[in-house]
């Protein structure tokens, strides 16, 4: 797994060296390693590396993995997640980066007062509007996000994700990116304290060092970093 340490000090760097152009301190970023695509043991492998944050898209196979893994590391939901699968999710996952819909703030309040926790959750954004993507509309994201706060008291708004289109021109993204930003000073401007939103959830592999420029402070990342098997 020596390829594994490779790629990890390679995207340090990456991400430092975007810091530096921009003034950010590189300790503002977090990477969190997607292993939706590997199996186990590379999960297991990544864990050994040193690297704490982990995601997973889907419940199904999440579970067994964080089960084996007797909850080593900090798990990340960061997929679309059904409301029957929250129960589930919510004794695992310290994260939930894909709050998209009021149906599902409720369910997570309801399992989240039964089980006598805080879940700390983003709220996805459909920055790109784009059709095959969830996520709020950005125009409904200040109504969204108090109906939350207010009637949602278990749900900890941390801050706001986003996927960008995909793309092989990185710079295409930027916008989107930039977008999410506005939208966290809108909220901030707001003055709720529950709506401090201090994260933003955004940069993958094909685009993470533009997204740190624009000030991620999580980083997804699949491929460039765990690989794929599937
Ligand atoms: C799969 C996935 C990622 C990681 O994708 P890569 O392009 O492999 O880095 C990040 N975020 C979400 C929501 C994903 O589903």
């Amino acid at each position: 797994m020596d390829e594994l340490r490779q790629r990890w000090e390679q995207i340090r760097e990456n991400i430092a060296t975007a810091c530096a152009r921009v003034g950010r301190d590189p300790n503002e970023v977090r990477v969190v390693a997607v292993t939706k695509y590997v199996d186990l043991d590379t999960t297991r492998a990544v864990l050994d590396a040193g690297i704490e944050d982990i995601g997973e898209s889907r419940a199904q196979e999440a579970v067994p993995k964080f089960e084996a893994l007797k909850g080593r590391g900090v798990w990340h939901f960061i997929g679309h997640l059904q409301r029957n699968k929250v129960k589930d999710v919510i004794n695992r996952f310290t994260y939930i980066h894909s709050l998209d819909r009021y149906s599902l703030a409720k369910e997570i309040q309801s399992r989240a007062e039964k089980a006598d926790k805080q879940v700390k959750c983003f709220i996805q954004v459909n920055v790109s509007g784009e059709e095959s993507k969830h996520g709020i509309a950005p125009e409904e994201l200040t109504d969204f996000a108090r109906e939350v706060v207010e009637t949602c008291p278990r749900i900890q708004v941390v801050g706001l994700m986003t996927m960008a289109p995909k793309t092989d021109q990185p710079e295409e993204v930027r916008p989107f990116f930039r977008r999410l930003k506005q939208l966290q000073a809108e909220l901030q401007k707001l003055g709720d304290t529950r709506l401090q939103v201090p994260h933003l959830s955004m940069g993958m592999s094909q685009d993470y060092p533009i997204a740190v420029e624009e000030g991620a402070t999580f980083l997804r990342l699949g491929s460039v970093l765990v690989g794929r098997q599937k």
